[in-house]
């Protein structure tokens, strides 16, 4: 099935011993010029890369300030070196975070520092070479971005933020990867990762309200590009056609229609992800973030609701409201953006969603907390609601929950193996070993209290683990929506949705 090595499962995790360079092979198919410079990325390598690339670093230093302190303090304590599932699944040395973030500060050792300018080798400074570029797109291509190495680092160093740096810095200089810089070209142009048009956008909701009123009887509508409308869901266009990504679209929408509420998705900004975070490009990532923005005014909505996406909801809480606002214009008694959890939780507080929950009675859940969501964002307005709200609505439309062990979940969830820009085929081996440590969770649970399936919140996680699970002996169907969850047991009143209704002031999260 496999050209390399599955990691076994076994009783337990084992940290490896290192070997070095088992994954020096390991790079993403490069993007072509022209996607390059769409951009504004030169096709190139320039004759004069190395100062361009080096003048590229000075800017990150300068504009921010995070960067320049996690290269300097790092006190090679070692307690991140385990601590990342690329090492743990691969044992190669540089995917120890500590040994990935000295790939950059040896050249910014070299050209930033007094000691590195005259003593380079006594402080292993180097020469920034095309040698070093090959490296750095190597290995910052084998780092999901999901920071969890830094929940252990005592001076709270985020790897994640000089992986995006480097990827910058090679971009610079005409190397970018071919998966992300080829989807935000579509994401432009056409306004999805999927490039899927509004014609196809248009056929595939109408063929949806077909299929839901099949099984239930009940119009539940799934409106677009509806004027007008109280709210405007951003779903990751994965929801729109693949299993079990789509089965979570028809749960939102039948939350939907159970709040009466008005709502609509966009045809120019059906895509929550936004993969400008990943090449840590700010511009391509206010570009993306701006088409929502756009979207918003022009349906005149009051709302803005992301769907299950991890990475968008990082990108939406964390930065939306600096790339894209202020949004002024949309209803302040709302935040701004809510997440489709906090939205469904809000209702199920106020007890107006009702639920059968015995219709998930033939599986025994598990959640996946995503690491973007579990380390970057909040939901609802307490500490941990990002941890406790998707977790809430689990249990509320399931009788049958276990949460994986403890050192594998939450703040220290580990990642699917496939965030951060890395879920492409040309880099499967190293999804398939980064998702080891998660198995291995899912395994215990699986063997001593009978799970059958795991759930997640974002569209990434969930693509990932359908390609990779099957590696390790489980199987795709094993992997689900929360919002299907709540589908399968969601009661549905029979009433049709009235699309504009005034009643869109259900759900609101108590108005933070
Ligand atoms: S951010 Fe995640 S993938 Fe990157 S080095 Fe740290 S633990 Fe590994
Ligand atoms: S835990 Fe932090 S300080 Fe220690 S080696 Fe890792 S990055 Fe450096």
């Amino acid at each position: 099935m496999a050209d390399f090595e599955v990691p076994e499962l076994k009783e337990t995790l084992d940290i490896p011993k290192y070997v070095d360079g088992v994954m020096a092979h390991s790079a993403p198919y490069t993007a072509k010029a022209e996607f390059q410079e769409a951009l504004g990325f030169p096709g190139e390598l320039p004759e004069n890369w190395q100062q361009i690339a080096l003048e590229k670093m000075t800017d990150l230093r300068t504009r921010y300030r995070s960067f320049q302190v996690y290269l300097d303090i790092c006190v090679k304590c070692g307690a991140c070196t385990d601590k990342c599932h690329y090492y743990i699944g691969t044992s190669d040395p540089k995917n120890m975070p500590v040994a990935r973030q000295d790939l950059l500060r040896k050249v910014y050792r070299r050209y930033f520092t007094f000691a590195g300018k005259y003593f380079p080798k006594l402080v292993g400074a180097v020469d920034l070479t095309k040698e070093v570029l090959d490296d750095w797109y190597s290995y910052y291509h084998q780092c999901s971005q999901c920071r969890r190495c830094s929940v252990y680092c005592p001076y709270g160093i985020d790897t994640a933020e000089i992986s995006m740096a480097a990827r910058e810095i090679l971009d610079s200089v005409s190397i970018g990867q071919k998966y992300c810089n080829e989807i935000l070209g579509k994401v432009f142009v056409i306004g999805n990762n999927l490039g899927l048009p509004q014609r196809a956008l248009a056929d595939t909701l109408e063929g949806l309200e077909e299929e839901v009123e099949e099984d239930t009887g009940v119009q539940v509508k799934f409106p677009l590009d509806q004027k007008g409308a109280d709210i405007l869901l951003v779903p990751p266009s994965a929801d729109f056609f693949a299993e079990p990504h789509v089965d979570g679209l028809i749960g939102y929408a039948k939350v939907f229609h159970e709040a009466g509420a008005s709502w609509t998705m966009s045809s120019y900004a059906s895509e929550a992800g936004n993969f400008g975070m990943f090449i840590g490009s700010y511009e391509v990532m206010q570009k993306a973030a701006l088409r929502i923005r756009k979207a918003a005014i022009d349906l005149g909505v009051k709302r803005i609701v992301f769907g299950e996406c991890g990475h968008a909801w990082r990108v939406a809480y964390a930065f939306l409201n600096t790339l894209a606002g202020p949004f002024d214009f949309l209803d302040p008694r709302y935040p701004v953006p809510q997440h489709i959890c906090e939205y469904t939780y809000d209702l199920i507080q106020k007890g107006k969603l009702k639920f059968d929950k015995s219709e998930n009675d033939h599986m025994t859940l598990t959640f996946h907390d995503s690491c973007n969501v579990a380390r970057a964002t909040r939901m609802g307005d307490k500490p941990g609601g990002q941890l406790e709200i998707p977790r809430a609505i689990i249990k509320t439309v399931c009788n049958n929950y276990v949460d994986m062990p403890i050192d594998t979940i939450g703040e220290a969830t580990f990642c699917c193996g496939g965030g951060g820009g890395i879920l492409t085929d040309d880099l499967m081996e190293i999804r398939v070993k980064g998702a080891l440590p998660r198995m291995q969770a899912l395994k215990t649970v699986s063997d001593e209290d009978g799970v059958t399936h795991m759930a997640a919140i974002c569209a990434i996680c969930k693509s990932q683990f359908t390609k990779v699970i099957p590696y390790y002996g489980f199987t795709m169907d094993q992997i689900v929506s929360v919002h299907q969850l709540v589908s399968n047991a969601i009661l549905l009143t029979g009433a049709t949705s009235e699309n504009d209704s005034e009643a869109g002031d259900e759900g609101d999260s108590d108005k933070e």
